[in-house]
């Protein structure tokens, strides 16, 4: 593994004013992401894994939300009580899926990337708007010159996917955080952009931390994955630990519900939804969907196995460093 350039010691995120119930949105999460690293977070919907994301960067509604975590340290410095503004965009960027809200409607898009390195590094508007071209050139726009002078909405998705990755990357953070970037866009346009991250990441040493619900976003791109459900993490390898020798029975419901290009088998569903955050089984939160649960799951919450090799898993029936789960 490498040395950890982001580390979340047991986190934990829950939404609700003073007065009502808190909903507890993620439990005691606790991952690094190294240096150089590709880290992806995967889990279906709801599973906490933005929740996550999120919370790095402080970007949630400090009235309504309570965040605690025995630590949360970018290469030593402590994002729980750093100057997150100075932080967001100058050693950490966040990529979302929608580029549409996310980009200022009203400015043009070479301007937006531009802005960060005025406001950031003191740049001349001249030297700026240069640097902000050969990034859209970088993030192969075609006719940057002519683009940069476009509105948000005169580009395609995949385009102001590209404006978005720019804008995040001018400032050349140590670490990209990219939450379901490629969701909203066809599949060759997915690839291209998945392509673009990764030569980024190799070229400029960045860590990247992805969030997705799509296995094959996961295969492309992780060096290592991190499984949610219901706000924990239930599963944590390398790639090809988790995508061949799947042991948690989410993990592999996740994987079964993928259809296989080979048609060797036809996809299956994982039965059932997630539990209502407020109203969690006592047991294991997967309990009432696992096709293997015992009574004891019902009862009794797993703990985390650490394994030789930095895999975690959380099952009573399964063992971290065993052959039980081998696909
Ligand atoms: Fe299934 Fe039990 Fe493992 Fe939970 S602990 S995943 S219910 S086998």
């Amino acid at each position: 593994m490498t040395t950890p350039l982001l580390t979340i010691d047991r986190l934990s995120v829950s939404f609700g004013r003073e007065d009502q119930e808190p909903i507890p949105a993620v439990r005691e999460v606790s991952f690094t992401v190294g240096k150089g690293e590709c880290v992806v977070v995967l889990g279906e919907s709801g599973s906490g894994k933005s929740v996550t994301a999120q919370s790095i960067l402080g970007l949630h509604d400090p009235e309504s939300t309570t965040i605690r975590a025995e630590g949360l340290e970018l290469d030593g410095e402590n994002l729980l009580i750093g100057d997150l503004n100075r932080i967001r965009g100058d050693r950490i960027a966040m990529v979302f899926q929608d580029a549409l809200s996310a980009l200022n409607p009203v400015h043009r898009v070479g301007q937006q990337i531009a802005e960060a390195l005025i406001v950031h590094r003191g740049m001349r508007k001249k030297e700026a708007n240069a640097r902000a071209v050969e990034l859209m050139r970088a993030m192969q726009i075609p006719d940057p010159e002519r683009r940069a002078r476009n509105y948000p909405h005169q580009l395609s998705g995949g385009m102001r996917q590209r404006i978005m990755i720019a804008m995040a990357l001018a400032l050349e953070p140590e670490l990209l955080i990219a939450d379901e970037p490629t969701t909203a866009l066809d599949v060759t346009v997915q690839l291209q952009i998945l392509q673009l991250l990764r030569d980024m990441c190799a070229e400029r040493g960045m860590s990247l931390l992805m969030i997705t619900h799509d296995v094959g976003v996961a295969a492309e791109m992780a060096d290592r994955i991190v499984v949610m459900y219901a706000g924990k993490i239930v599963e944590v390898g390398t790639v090809h630990e988790i995508l061949k020798h799947p042991k948690h029975p989410y993990t592999r419901g996740l994987l079964g519900s993928v259809p296989r290009l080979d048609l060797t088998s036809l996809p299956t569903p994982i039965p059932g939804g997630l539990p209502d955050p407020r109203r969690l089984p006592e047991g294991c939160v997967f309990a009432p969907r696992c096709p293997i649960a015992t009574s004891l799951c019902a009862t009794t919450q797993p703990t985390t196995q650490q394994g030789a090799t930095g895999r975690e898993l959380a099952c009573h029936l399964e063992d971290v460093d065993g052959t039980k789960g081998a696909a």
